[in-house]
């Protein structure tokens, strides 16, 4: 798989990620985390996607167990972690109510945590992981940047932000923010409608897409608006030769000109192969525009 450019100064991602937000539900022992990190690193999969509060603030530290069994796979690796959201279960400064927090000292604080949770000395990339309504560019900037001179983190991004928020917190810094992590799929578009998808591509700036799937709402085909958008997915795929709606789904999104990176969320293998292999899918604008209709259950104004 060709690597994507993410930054000036060299970084690249993988075209496909994995991510690892459901991990503490899929019960592997180390090893057995260690052989899905290896099986997909051996299919291209470099980028992996964490957050210090997927699994309740375990997912992390697991995963740093994996790797441990078998250090050198670090650095084959570009991680990609999350700060700023607090819930009660964290162990970082108790907290009653869930809540967003951008102050620098707690983000220090949750990559410090994540770096001894990797048993890593840098994070590839930190994302605000939610728009904090009290965010202090300032602050924040301030912040990245002596967590960048200290050499603990290497790029920044952001998630979930709105185009102003966006603009808002890159006014504030040298380098380009990397990314803002989204999600986009056949279930929400509203990145089509809110200037999200438009801001980035004027920027060159490649959205990493969470949530591909619709978190497998399209297979379970309980609302009409699903069962609609199984039977056009599954009519595309027998025109693409019989490939899964899966893979319809992934070679939609691909088609984006804002060069989107879509995020795996499953732990079958077969099904990131099966993802590997939507990247040679085209879908036609027809067809694109076809999966836009079921959607929305009307055409084109
Ligand atoms: P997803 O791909 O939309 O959903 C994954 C779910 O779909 C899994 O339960 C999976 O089950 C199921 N699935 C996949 N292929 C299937 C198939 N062919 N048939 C039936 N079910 C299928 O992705 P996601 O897990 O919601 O999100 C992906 C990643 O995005 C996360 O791991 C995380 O890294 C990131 N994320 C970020 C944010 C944010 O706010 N920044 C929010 C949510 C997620 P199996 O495991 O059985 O395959």
């Amino acid at each position: 798989m060709k690597k994507i450019d993410m930054a000036d100064d060299g970084l690249q991602f993988s075209p496909l990620i994995q991510g690892y937000w459901r991990q503490m539900a899929w019960n592997m022992s180390p090893q057995a985390l260690l052989t899905f990190i290896e099986q997909h690193l051996e299919l291209g999969i470099t980028t992996v996607d964490h957050a210090d509060i997927y699994g309740d603030h375990q997912c992390e530290a697991a995963f740093g167990k994996a790797l441990a069994l078998s250090p050198s796979l670090r650095d084959q690796l570009e991680i990609v972690t999350k700060a700023d959201i607090r819930i009660p279960s964290s162990p970082i400064g108790q907290v009653r109510t869930a809540h967003y927090d951008t102050s620098a000292a707690h983000l220090r604080e949750s990559v410090e945590n994540s770096l001894k949770h990797f048993h890593t000395d840098h994070l590839d990339v930190l994302l605000i992981h939610r728009p904090d309504f009290l965010m202090n560019a300032d602050e924040v900037a301030r912040e990245f940047e002596s967590l960048k001179q200290s050499g603990k983190v290497r790029h920044f991004g952001v998630s979930n932000f709105t185009p102003s928020q966006f603009e808002l917190l890159q006014s504030r810094l040298d380098d380009a923010l990397i990314t803002n992590q989204v999600e986009f799929n056949p279930v929400n578009m509203g990145v089509l409608e809110d200037g999200t998808f438009d801001q980035l591509q004027m920027h060159r700036v490649k959205p990493m897409i969470w949530s591909c799937l619709a978190g497998g709402a399209i297979f379970a085909k309980e609302t009409a608006q699903t069962q609609r958008l199984y039977d056009t997915l599954a009519t595309i795929g027998e025109e693409l030769g019989g490939v899964g709606i899966d893979q319809v789904i992934f070679a939609w999104i691909l088609k984006m000109p804002v060069n989107p990176l879509p995020i795996l969320g499953t732990s079958n293998i077969e099904r990131v192969k099966d993802a590997v292999n939507a990247l040679s899918l085209t879908l036609t604008h027809e067809q694109w525009y076809r999966i836009w209709v079921a959607s929305k259950g009307h055409g084109v104004p």
